[in-house]
Formats: C-alpha cells, sequence, structure tokens
C-alpha cells in the first residue's frame, strides 16, 4: 500500500513540494523589531469601549458579504475619490492573491523592482506566473527609469507592482518615474502604500486620472496587524472582475467590527504614527553617527542599515542574544550585503536596540 509520504509526491504539484513555507521567526520573549508592527496599544478607555462592542457581535451568524458598513467608513478616512470602487482583503497578501489569481495564465508576467516587498514573487510563483525583479539603483535604491521601461516593453507585464514607498529599502520612488511607469505599463499598476502614514504622501488623489492603476492599503502598519484587513481601490470594472475570485466572507465578523470601532477613533492611531515618524528621525540620526554604520533615510516605519566592518550575520546573532529581534537581509539581494531592518518601536525599545548595536560594534 502507498504510503502518505508516497501519495502527497503523486498528487501535489512538484513547483509545492519543492517550495517552502513561509518563515515566521519565533520572537517570544523578545523586543520585536522585524515586521513593522506598531509598538502601541490603545488607550483604556478606547480598549473597553472596543470591547464593549465586541461582545454585541453574532458570531454564530456569518459576516457581512460585502463589507458595506466599514468600506463606506475606509472610504472617508483614506478619502477614497468617488467614483473609485473598494475590495477588501484579508491583509493586503490576500489581496495581491487575488489580482495574481485574476491574471493568471501561461506566460503571464509580473514585475516589479528590486530589493522589494517579497509576497509580489512569492505569490507569482504560486500561480504560475513569471516574475522579473528589475534592480534599483544600488547607490540609493531609486528607480531605474530606463530599466524599468526596457523591461516593460520586452516583457509586458500584466502587472507592476510598485511599494510606495518601498520595503525593505525604506525611500519613496520619486513621483515622475511612477508616472512614466504607469503611462508606459500595458496592464495593471498595483501601488502598495502599505506604509503611506509614515510617507505622508499618497497618489489617490490622482488615481481616478488613470485606467491602470489601483491602490493598496492596510491597516496592519497603522496598528492593526493582527486584524488582517487589507484595501484595494480603483476602476469598478477591474475591482468587479477580482471580487469573482474573493471568497464571500474573507472578512470575519470581529475584523469588521474591530476595524469600523478604532476608524471612529483615527486620531489616536494617527498621533501614534506622528510619534513614530518622530522617533525614525531620531533613530536614524543615532545610526547615522555610528562609525561602520551605513545608513538609508526612510519615509516608512523602519530604517534599512549596513554593518560596514561586521558581518550582518554576527549583528543579527548578537542582538537577538541581547533580545531583540530584527530582520536580516544579508543574502537575500546582492544590493542588501551585510543589511538589516530594525521596526522602529516605542522609544525604551528604540533605546535598547541602539545601545545593543553600539556594543557590538
Ligand atoms: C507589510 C506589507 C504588506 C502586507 O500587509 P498585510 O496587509 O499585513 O498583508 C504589503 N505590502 C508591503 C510593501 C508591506 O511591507
Amino acid at each position: 500500500m502507498e504510503t502518505a509520504e508516497q501519495r502527497v509526491k503523486r498528487w501535489i504539484r512538484p513547483s509545492i513540494l519543492e517550495s517552502s513555507t513561509y518563515h515566521v521567526p519565533d520572537s517570544s520573549g523578545l523586543i520585536k523589531l522585524d515586521a513593522m508592527e506598531n509598538p502601541y496599544s490603545w488607550p483604556e478607555d478606547i480598549k473597553q469601549a472596543w470591547l464593549q462592542k465586541l461582545s454585541q457581535v453574532n458570531v454564530n451568524r456569518y459576516p457581512d458579504a460585502d463589507a458595506s458598513v466599514l468600506k463606506e467608513k475606509l472610504s472617508k478616512t483614506f478619502a477614497i475619490p468617488v467614483d473609485q470602487g473598494v475590495m477588501l482583503g484579508n491583509g493586503s497578501d490576500e489581496i495581491i492573491q487575488i489580482i495574481a489569481m485574476a491574471v493568471a495564465k501561461p506566460d503571464v508576467v509580473f514585475l516589479a523592482p528590486e530589493p522589494g516587498f517579497v509576497m509580489y514573487r512569492v505569490i507569482a510563483d504560486l500561480v504560475r506566473a513569471e516574475y522579473i525583479g528589475v534592480p534599483l539603483k544600488a547607490d540609493d535604491f531609486s528607480l531605474d527609469l530606463d530599466a524599468m521601461l526596457q523591461a516593460i516593453e520586452r516583457y509586458q507585464p500584466a502587472v507592476v507592482f510598485l511599494a510606495w514607498p518601498n520595503n525593505p529599502t525604506g525611500n519613496l520612488f520619486h513621483i515622475d518615474t511612477i508616472e512614466k511607469i504607469i503611462t508606459s505599463a500595458p496592464g495593471l499598476v498595483v501601488l502598495d502604500e502599505a506604509y503611506h502614514v509614515f510617507a505622508e504622501h499618497s497618489f489617490m488623489p490622482q488615481l481616478p486620472q488613470y485606467e491602470n492603476v489601483l491602490i493598496m492599503r492596510t491597516l496592519s502598519k497603522l496598528g492593526l496587524a493582527g486584524l488582517r484587513l487589507g484595501v484595494l481601490v480603483g476602476p469598478n470594472c477591474w475591482l468587479n472582475e477580482f471580487e469573482k475570485l474573493r471568497l464571500p466572507y474573507n472578512i470575519n465578523v470581529l475584523t469588521q467590527c474591530s476595524a469600523e470601532f478604532i476608524l471612529d477613533y483615527i486620531n489616536v492611531l494617527d498621533q501614534q504614527a506622528a510619534q513614530i515618524r518622530k522617533d525614525r528621525e531620531y533613530v536614524f540620526t543615532e545610526l547615522k553617527l555610528m562609525p561602520g554604520v551605513q545608513v538609508w533615510p526612510s519615509a516608512a516605519n523602519f530604517i534599512l542599515f549596513k554593518t560596514k566592518s561586521i558581518c550582518a550575520n554576527d549583528v543579527f546573532k548578537g542582538l537577538k542574544d541581547a533580545g531583540i529581534l530584527l530582520k536580516k537581509l544579508h543574502g537575500s539581494h546582492t544590493w542588501l550585503e551585510n543589511c538589516l531592518r530594525v521596526t522602529i518601536g516605542t522609544s525604551d525599545e528604540n533605546n535598547a536596540f541602539l545601545k545593543a548595536l553600539k556594543k557590538i560594534l
């Protein structure tokens, strides 16, 4: 008789068998500065009001499949232009997956600058699309416009993903280059504004001028990573097709209720973001003063830096031994040799990180 393992080998697609599970490191007991989470919780009275609201949720019932109340509130909060459609995802990762599934067919191409957000490639692989990464400029990680336009011309991508600001480099691509890419792209351009509150820049006002641009947002970096709520905004003719792939109840009742609730207190989250932006400048200045460290300016809630005299593997390990978890980028891209990414935490967390790093260096 065939063993379970043999059956798995026979039936699971070879590309899945060869791929690996997305790895999330164990962070228990560590100061978590690896995943761009907001380090703050809510004031006690708001927390109590939220719990009160949650207690009225009917978990025995399916959620509103259209999440219409939540979408209405998001449209106001994000100043979404009136003629634009909104689709919600279980995190923006799910939205990327839905877009990918909708355009996937043999020989379809997704294109993104690199180093960039890894999920674009991961999801391209899952739907068996071809993924083309176009190198950013090595010195300042700006878009190499000529290389982008040539690659767009040559590969005719169905979707170009642009994270604005970019992860893991933290910079905001120049708006002129983005517009040139949009007008040259034969298909969709997805502007991933996961960090828009930290950048204080958005393409939202210009969105109605284009027929091939979608803006993606998430509540994760704003302080609600645990809820899993991503937002896609763009022309209804695109979103109507994506809606056919969205599973009907992808936004659960607790997420809908919690997000509706906190959007009434968006000023709390905005104040937290303002604090994070301020602390980002402090951490940036401190890193810049450290000998042997190269640091890049960031418009997001994290900072990319390079340790020039010590291998980033050792720095990563040293920090972990000191109780601090960062994201190690060394080994993930040629441009990121000896690079690490630190998320801005509370001021105590930031100082613990800076102190431990100084000691290691
Ligand atoms: C974190 C991140 C996301 C994913 O957000 P979720 O909504 O939590 O899935 C998307 N894009 C970029 C560029 C990110 O850094």
